[in-house]
């Protein structure tokens, strides 16, 4: 029988048990014999949001694909949860191996959007790891934030021991390679951090200084230590077909909010619209060759069950080999009786001839958004 972080008198408690136990369809289980890091990869905020996320399932994939490491999840628990932990003085643990948290090397936690800002806090103090970057120890997991709202990393910088800016795909190999060096050298953790400026897009808030204006605007960045560059330049994954997709998806116990499997069709966006914050921060605009498309579709069904698919993207619609998909997938998908799901289309570009048969199948869906261009008045 599985071993649980919480007593069965506690899972019978709490609301949805099924959040804490792991042992999902398709989540990775290793020997820590034969693993030499351990990466928890933490979405602050409740499960069903957490597992809806496609960046934590491609980073879980992939990190699970390296033969040394060994990636597990964490999510936001939930107040009955967080309260019970903290009386009972239970530390935070992961799902798979039901361990506590702060015995990991790492620490992921991904910056989505500012409201989880009150969770990373949450986690931390549930981990027992300290709050304060600057608090932590030897002993202590590095705490590294990235997604989103790590390009704007200042207002939380102290909570954080660094920051990864861009697409995971890129370095992360780069930084575990070096961590595991500084381990076998016995290298402090200072040292870690140090080495790890040297790699593009980290980021290591304790070893720069930054100075506001009165108006808290930035004013001057500058090193605490010779050799840190006050600059970091954003990973960019350049070629898409070539980079790790999640083929075989995490299946919740229970219902996620994103309850099917998620076919990532292109990031970018050609719109480029200037109020836009994912289609700044995605650009520039990549594709995945339809071929390669297809494949993942037929992988990800056979391999998972779900009964929808949706084509995700920034303006679905731009992607240029979108009718050729979407026949390939209305004939598949309905020998395999799966609906498909358009959530980010432009009618302009759509035709309509392919919205209907789209329509024909079960209970497939589409959405379209209304983007409005605002122009300066001259
Ligand atoms: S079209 Fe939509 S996704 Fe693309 S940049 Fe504009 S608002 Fe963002």
């Amino acid at each position: 029988m599985r071993k649980t972080a919480l007593s069965h008198e506690i899972l019978m408690t709490v609301d949805k048990p099924a959040r804490y136990i792991g042992g999902e369809f398709n989540s990775v289980m290793k020997d820590l014999n034969e693993i030499d890091i351990r990466f928890c990869m933490c979405f602050p905020d409740v499960y069903e949001i957490g597992m809806s996320h496609l960046g934590i399932q491609i980073l879980y994939a992939m990190f699970n694909s390296f033969k040394d490491t060994w990636c597990e999840r964490v999510y936001s628990p939930w107040p009955d949860l967080d309260k019970i932990m903290r009386d009972k003085n239970i530390p935070l643990f992961s799902l798979e191996s039901q361990d506590p948290v702060k015995d990991f090397d790492f620490l992921g936690i991904t910056l989505q959007y500012e409201m989880c800002y009150t969770n990373i806090l949450q986690i931390l103090e549930l981990a027992q790891i300290p709050v304060w970057a600057k608090d932590r120890s030897e002993d202590d997991p590095i705490v590294i934030g990235g997604g989103p709202c790590s390009y704007n990393p200042e207002p939380i910088a102290e909570f954080f021991d660094m920051f990864y800016i861009g697409e995971g795909e890129v370095a992360y190999r780069e930084l575990l390679d070096l961590y595991k060096e500084c381990k076998r050298n016995g290298y402090s953790r200072e040292d870690f951090l140090y080495k790890a400026t040297k790699i593009d897009g980290i980021y290591v808030p304790s070893l720069i200084n930054v100075e506001y204006n009165e108006d808290f605007t930035i004013k001057e960045f500058t090193p605490v230590k010779e050799g840190v560059r006050t600059t970091v330049k954003k990973e960019v994954e350049t070629d898409l077909n070539d980079s790790f997709y999640p083929v075989k998806p995490i299946i919740p116990f229970i219902k996620a909010t994103q309850d099917r499997i998620t076919l990532e069709i292109m990031r970018g966006c050609p719109r480029g619209c200037r109020f836009c914050q994912a289609g700044q921060l995605y650009r520039p605009i990549r594709t995945r060759d339809v071929e390669v498309l297809k494949e993942f579709a037929r992988q990800m069904i056979e391999n998972s069950g779900y009964e929808e698919i949706n084509l995700s993207s920034l303006s679905s619609s731009d992607y240029p080999e979108l009718k050729e998909l979407i026949l390939y997938l209305i004939d598949y998908c309905n020998e395999k009786k799966v609906n498909i799901s358009l959530p980010s289309l432009r009618i302009d570009a759509f035709s309509l001839d392919v919205m209907s048969k789209v329509q024909d199948i079960k209970k497939s869906s589409l959405t379209f958004v209304e983007t409005r261009f605002f122009r300066r008045m001259e």
